[in-house]
C-alpha cells in the first residue's frame, strides 16, 4: 500500500511510492511536480500527468509505456526490464537510463542536454545512428558503447 492507494495525494508536489505490490496505475495528479517510483511490480500504467517536471521509475518491471508528458524535463528509468521505446519528449533535458536490457532506441530530442546510458545492451546497435544535437553538452554511456559511439 502507498499514499496513492490510499487516496492520500491531493495536492502534493512531490511524491515517493515504494515497494506497492497493490498498485496497478498511476492517475493524474494535479499540480504533481516530482513523481518517483521504487519497487512496485504490478504497475502498468503511468497517467499522462500534466505538469510532471520530474519522473523516476526504479524496478518496475511490469511498465511498458513511458508517458509522453508534455514539460516533463528529467525522466529517469532503471531497471524496467520492459521498457523498449522512450518517447520523444520535446522539452526533456535530462535523461537517464540505467540496466533496462530491452530498450532499444533513444529518440533524438533538441533540448536534451544530459544523456546517462549504463548496461542497456539493445541500445548498443542503435547508437550507431544516434546523432547528438550540438547542445548535448553530456553523453556518458557505458565504456565499450562509447567506443561504438565515437568511432
Ligand atoms: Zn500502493
Amino acid at each position: 500500500m502507498c499514499q496513492i492507494c490510499d487516496n492520500e495525494y491531493k495536492d502534493e508536489e512531490y511524491i515517493y511510492i515504494h515497494n506497492c505490490k497493490k498498485i496497478v496505475n498511476i492517475p493524474n495528479i494535479e499540480g504533481l511536480d516530482r513523481l518517483d517510483i521504487n519497487n512496485c511490480p504490478n504497475l502498468i500504467n503511468i497517467h499522462n500527468i500534466q505538469g510532471l517536471n520530474h519522473l523516476y521509475i526504479y524496478k518496475c518491471p511490469n511498465i511498458v509505456n513511458i508517458p509522453n508528458i508534455e514539460g516533463l524535463e528529467i525522466l529517469q528509468i532503471n531497471d524496467c526490464l520492459n521498457v523498449i521505446n522512450i518517447p520523444n519528449i520535446k522539452e526533456l533535458k535530462y535523461l537517464e537510463i540505467y540496466d533496462c536490457l530491452n530498450v532499444i532506441n533513444i529518440p533524438n530530442i533538441k533540448e536534451l542536454n544530459v544523456i546517462y546510458i549504463l548496461n542497456c545492451l539493445k541500445l548498443r546497435n542503435n547508437l550507431n545512428n544516434y546523432k547528438p544535437d550540438k547542445y548535448l553538452s553530456v553523453l556518458k554511456i557505458q565504456q565499450w558503447l562509447k567506443r561504438l559511439l565515437f568511432k
